[in-house]
């Protein structure tokens, strides 16, 4: 049976093949595990297998998972990778270190006056709807120039980059595009006077194509952890 150390190793093989073939160090691309709909105890498991950032998509179960591991919290990172509503701002605010999922000036102003002042700021990612889905939240790739600049300016956050999940597509140019699309949209915030050094982006399904494109975060759940329950 396969188990959760074996997979956490066979991913950071799998991440250190991708660097090589893209000609990057290996250690230039963190693995944030996605814990979303996986037990605490799985949680244990990877984190004992060396891997010490979880990405949660859900508020109420990542604050559940990050009560109920409460004995790791000084050695674990927990970043808030899904869709974040106006009312729960507070609480990922008080709890998480990390939130991936920032589309709208609204929530990055609560975040910011919510965030606790014995904490760290909190590390945020706009998140761009880089493929253009209807569907999709995060913000048109038009409007983030402006809406980085005013998160920028926000006293308790600090603005680490950005974050998609394009459309899925079956081939490697094709799964590239949309991750080019959002690096050079990072070059022109930086060469803009910001100091961004976070491309969160790729998941299991295109780790390679993010890796080539530069991604400084992966973003994975289902090879590490296995299949979701529904
Ligand atoms: C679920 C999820 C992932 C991980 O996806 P896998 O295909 O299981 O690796 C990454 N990012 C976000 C935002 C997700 O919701």
């Amino acid at each position: 049976m396969t188990t959760i150390s074996d997979n956490v190793q066979a991913t950071q093989a799998r991440l250190n093949r991708a660097c090589f073939a893209a000609q990057r160090p290996g250690d230039t691309v963190a693995l944030l595990a996605v814990s979303k709909r996986q037990t605490a105890e799985a949680v244990r498991q990877a984190h004992a297998a060396g891997l010490c950032a979880f990405g949660e998509n859900y508020v109420q179960e990542g604050l559940d998972k990050i009560a109920a591991l409460a004995d790791l919290r000084a050695v674990l990172q927990w970043h808030l990778i899904g869709p974040l509503q106006s009312n729960k701002t507070r609480a990922v605010a008080e709890t998480f270190d990390w939130v991936h999922s920032v589309d709208r000036l609204k929530t990055a102003q609560r975040l910011s006056e919510q965030r606790p002042e014995g904490l760290a700021p909190l590390n945020v990612c706009l998140q761009v709807n880089i493929s253009g889905e209807d569907s999709k939240s995060g913000v048109a790739p038009a409007n983030v120039p402006a809406l980085a600049h005013a998160v920028a300016a926000l006293p308790r956050l600090r603005l680490r980059g950005l974050m998609s999940i394009p459309e899925p597509a079956d081939t490697l140019d094709a799964q590239r595009a949309p991750h080019r699309a959002l690096h050079l949209l990072f070059d022109q915030l930086n060469a803009e006077g910001l100091a961004l050094d976070t491309l969160s982006m790729g998941m299991s399904a295109d780790l390679e194509a993010a890796v080539h494109e530069g991604t400084t975060t992966v973003r994975i759940g289902t090879a590490i952890f296995g299949a979701r329950e529904a």
